[in-house]
């Protein structure tokens, strides 16, 4: 598995900006097809990093896309202030180091050309936004933050039949809302093209409205998965859809369609909550999927 970071791909750069490094879930809760014990063969890999007794190990992590001359904020985590009273983790986050680390690899917020919004969910649109004297602006304030079109027209029906905290934490009046109130959002449809080689991919069963980013250079293929995978015991167990998932098995067809791709042709799959890693380029093992380890012999030759 990579622990490459950045992670170099042709002419574009990639790296990972963590949110929270690590954040723990019942493997059970996550996936409720899950059991440890079809997971027994892969323990010498899932542990320490990605699994703890029954206790799934995930991070909330950005990534930060440089290619073409622009700099790409895909997806923004959590972030500081937020209200998120049934979260106590996420809940009212200050001091987080966030946007010192992204200022660490050199770019300044003002800097960031792009904020790609793979889906609407709490832990993926905190930092778009920042508080601002009681007011929540946008954090990146020279970007154009792209959403799609489908999940923000669904986000928007849910929040006419509920009350607005009780929907994604609330996360679209603190997160979202300002973001479009300050004209800087742009709803994109899944066939959208950011760059020559940089196309938005849909990705549906997370959300309805999910979407990707798929990208091809010269140096080889990466496709930015959002919530389209969580954990890499779906590449074990790629029928394996989280109960965070809104249609879980469209999810699965979604999942196990670009697994089999990705495995043909090597491209490096960038997943939002892969602990400690930015990507993984992944080989076929029996009837489904390992990340190219030491002992992934069929792929070896695919290592960079
Ligand atoms: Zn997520």
């Amino acid at each position: 598995m990579s622990l490459a970071e950045p992670l170099l791909i042709g002419d574009a750069r990639i790296d990972r900006l963590v949110d929270l490094e690590r954040f723990d879930l019942p493997l059970g809760w996550l996936f409720p097809d899950a059991t440890l014990a079809a997971l027994q063969d892969d323990l010498s890999w899932l542990e320490p990093d990605f699994l703890t007794g029954d206790k799934a190990i995930l991070a909330i992590q950005s990534t930060v896309l440089r290619v073409g001359g622009r700099t790409i904020l895909i997806d923004t985590c959590v972030g500081e202030h937020k209200p998120r009273p049934r979260h106590p983790a996420w809940n009212q986050r200050t001091h987080t180091g966030y946007l010192d680390r992204l200022r660490a690899l050199g770019i300044a917020p003002e800097a960031v050309d792009i904020v790609f919004c793979t889906h609407l969910h709490a832990d993926h649109v905190g930092w778009n936004t920042r508080i601002d004297n009681g007011r929540w602006v946008p954090t990146f304030p020279n970007a154009r933050y792209l959403m799609g079109r489908h999940e923000l027209s669904d986000w928007e029906t849910k929040l006419k039949t509920a009350p607005a905290d009780m929907v994604n934490h609330g996360s679209y009046a603190d997160s979202i809302l300002p973001v479009i109130d300050a004209g800087r959002a742009d709803l994109i449809d899944h066939d959208h093209q950011l760059l020559d080689g940089l196309v938005v991919r849909r990705l549906p069963g997370h959300t309805p409205g999910s979407i990707g980013l798929s990208m091809h250079r010269r140096g080889g293929r990466c496709l930015f998965t959002g919530d389209s995978i969580h954990h890499p015991v779906q590449l074990i167990h790629p029928a394996w859809s989280s109960s965070l998932c809104s249609d879980p098995q469209m999810a699965r067809a979604t999942r196990t369609h670009y697994l089999a791709e990705a495995a043909e042709n090597g491209t490096w799959l960038v997943p939002a909550h892969f602990a400690g890693h930015t990507g993984v380029q992944i080989c076929r093992h029996a009837n489904a999927y390992r990340p190219i380890l030491g002992n992934c012999h069929a792929a070896a030759g695919r290592l960079p």
